[in-house]
């Protein structure tokens, strides 16, 4: 069975076709402009893979987008499938569900956040595998959470917003912080755009500084204790461009363990290493995540 995917991302869409098993078969990357540029290219995509001259078992069945957000993903909601008050402003309100429906003809499709759709695909075939309660963090141009329990994506009100929860200044960091909203917010003080203002440089041109990881991972933990504490995971993914930077790991495991300060003793805070651990499907937990979107789509 054949599932379209769309991992839509600020800087690139990613278009692609899977199958049952989370096998991409072909994959394009269209870069992120206004939704007049960007969408044609999308429907174009998309079309040709539902294109009636195909032989049916080659046609997709469904299609899964993980999206930017934030996004309207309540079910039965009058704007379920837009993108909401994004900073990204030719996006804000976009009807990303209705515009491939309409565009597709009334096709199946599944819809959830970027971050929702990473941990579907790691939850799926990666290192998330059989777990129930999980969930997957983002650290890059911004952070972003998503998280199932019980086995299914958290949405509520929104969705989580995890990446503006509020954290206490490490004594002797008197960085303002970036956040627009909330200046000193968990976004505002560990973000890549964050560490480049604080540090005036990239993170990526201060891999060999010591200060500027240990500073970095306080922040890190401190909101991963908050959110442990809250959620309860089985398991704490970390991704996205920061998360790059390979020392931060045994550095957020090592304050986790401080600030939760053997409050609670369970097995996988014990087992600390795969507990707080790396994504494990190289970069493709979006777009995997989108093909997992799709194929429940596709059974409802
Ligand atoms: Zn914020």
């Amino acid at each position: 069975m054949l599932y379209g995917a769309l991992e839509a991302g600020g800087t690139k869409m990613i278009c692609a076709v899977g199958n049952e098993s989370g096998q991409i078969l072909d994959q394009v990357s269209i870069p992120t402009g206004t939704p007049e540029e960007t969408m044609p290219k999308i429907i174009e995509y998309f079309k040709s893979k539902i294109d009636p001259s195909l032989p049916k078992e080659d046609r997709i069945k469904a299609l899964g987008i993980a999206c930017f957000g934030p996004v309207d993903v309540r079910k039965g909601s009058k704007t379920y499938g837009n993108i909401l008050n994004t900073p990204k402003i030719p996006w804000r309100n976009f009807p990303m569900v209705k515009t491939l429906k309409d565009a597709l003809g009334n096709f199946p499709i599944g819809f959830d956040t970027d971050v929702n759709g990473s941990l579907l695909g790691e939850a799926t075939w990666g290192c998330a595998k059989g777990l129930e309660d999980a969930i997957y963090i983002t650290i890059g141009t911004g952070i972003g959470m998503g998280a199932i329990s019980g086995g299914n994506p958290v949405h509520g009100m929104l969705h989580p917003e995890a990446g503006h929860i509020l954290l206490a200044p490490v004594p002797g960091d008197d960085y303002k912080g970036h956040c627009p909203s909330h200046g000193k917010c968990f976004e505002g003080m560990a973000s890549g755009p964050a560490i480049e203002e604080r540090w005036g440089k990239p993170g990526k041109e201060l891999a060999g500084n010591s200060e500027v990881w240990e500073l970095e991972a306080k922040y890190i933990a401190q909101a991963l204790t908050d959110i442990l504490l809250v959620l309860s995971p089985q398991k704490i993914i970390l991704g996205g461009g920061v998360m790059a930077q390979a020392q931060l790991f045994p550095l957020i495991r090592k304050y986790v363990l401080e600030y939760v300060n053997d409050y609670i003793d369970t097995k996988e805070l014990r087992n600390i290493n795969s507990f707080i651990t790396p994504a494990a499907l190289n970069g493709n937990q979006g777009i995997m995540g989108a093909i997992k979107l799709a194929e429940l789509a596709a059974e409802e």
